[in-house]
């Protein structure tokens, strides 16, 4: 671990976000990296407690909230779990009008339109605080990073209106929007992604809280969607090449989590073209072959 750190911090290719224009004030440099056990121990190396905004990350843990809460019937009527192969800010939806996925900007939208359809006003505090059990510490919004996003938001506008013509959503856009951007607002560290991988790997219950955060189904169903979609249009090289299930965020983070095993987080700013975090791609990579974690290798 601190030898991928050490290595990988030579490797200055690939850009931070600029389209979110708060974003693009991060640090290049930045480099942490954490794994969590599901028998409670952390170690880390590097950056592993600067904060930075969860992002597409959150997309993940509100999938699971939204089936443990509405139940799967209702949210699998309403959003798809195939591989879009498209960027995830793509807002083309399937040819029946659901969104591919919910890893994805158009899935997440939908995602967070079905809480609202039961939480009403609570919906935004209730993905805080889900996503802060799922961390096992009280995480806080970026407010200057929400700020950005929804002036700069008008992309997402586009794809939660299109979801209206459809009823993929209802009611206000931008009330909704506020909650999704808020959401991908949330500060996280690469030790707090490391311990919601732990908690996804450990069947939903936190390991350093002891504390269930979703159930079994929920992030059974939620692993298998980050296997196929969660590093968006790099998700098939990703499960062929790690072989772990992940999710992806552009403030630079990148959470995966081995079931029964471990979570690992990374946290480094400079993107490829598909908005994977470059240095946070090496070092899954790596820790999966020096550790055998590529799942499907394992007996
Ligand atoms: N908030 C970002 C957006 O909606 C999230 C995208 C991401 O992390 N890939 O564009």
């Amino acid at each position: 671990m601190r030898r991928c750190q050490r290595d990988f911090a030579a490797d200055h290719s690939g850009e931070v976000a600029q389209y979110i224009p708060e974003l693009g004030k991060a640090d290049p440099d930045h480099f942490g990296i954490a794994v969590a056990t599901i028998d409670g121990h952390v170690y880390e190396a590097g950056d592993t407690d600067v904060p930075f905004t969860i992002q597409s990350i959150s997309k993940a843990g509100v999938f699971a909230l939204a089936l443990d809460l509405l139940g799967p019937d209702r949210v699998e009527a309403s959003i798809g779990v195939e591989p879009s192969g498209e960027a995830f800010n793509s807002i083309r939806l399937r040819p029946d009008n659901r969104p591919f996925n919910a890893m994805v900007n158009t899935g997440a939208i939908a995602c967070c339109g079905l809480i609202a359809t039961a939480e009403g006003d609570g919906t935004f505090e209730l993905i805080r605080a889900t996503l802060s059990r799922l961390a096992g510490r009280d995480l806080v919004v970026d407010e200057a990073v929400f700020q950005s996003e929804r002036t700069t938001g008008d992309r997402n506008r586009a794809i939660a209106y299109l979801l209206r013509t459809y009823g993929g959503v209802a009611g206000d856009v931008d009330r909704l929007l506020d909650i999704y951007f808020r959401q991908c607002s949330v500060l996280v560290t690469a030790r707090d992604l490391a311990v919601m991988g732990a908690s996804l790997a450990n069947q939903g219950v936190n390991p350093l809280t002891g504390i269930r955060v979703f159930s079994s189904y929920a992030v059974a169903r939620t692993l298998a969607v980050m296997s196929s979609s969660g590093m968006y249009d790099f998700a098939g090289e990703w499960i062929y090449r790690v072989g772990v299930p992940a999710k992806s965020g552009v403030g630079g983070g990148i959470l995966a989590a081995l079931p029964s095993q471990l979570g690992l987080g990374t946290f480094s700013p400079r993107l490829d073209q598909h908005g994977n975090s470059v240095r946070g791609i090496k070092t899954c990579e790596a820790m999966s072959e020096a550790f055998d974690l590529h799942m499907l290798s394992r007996q």
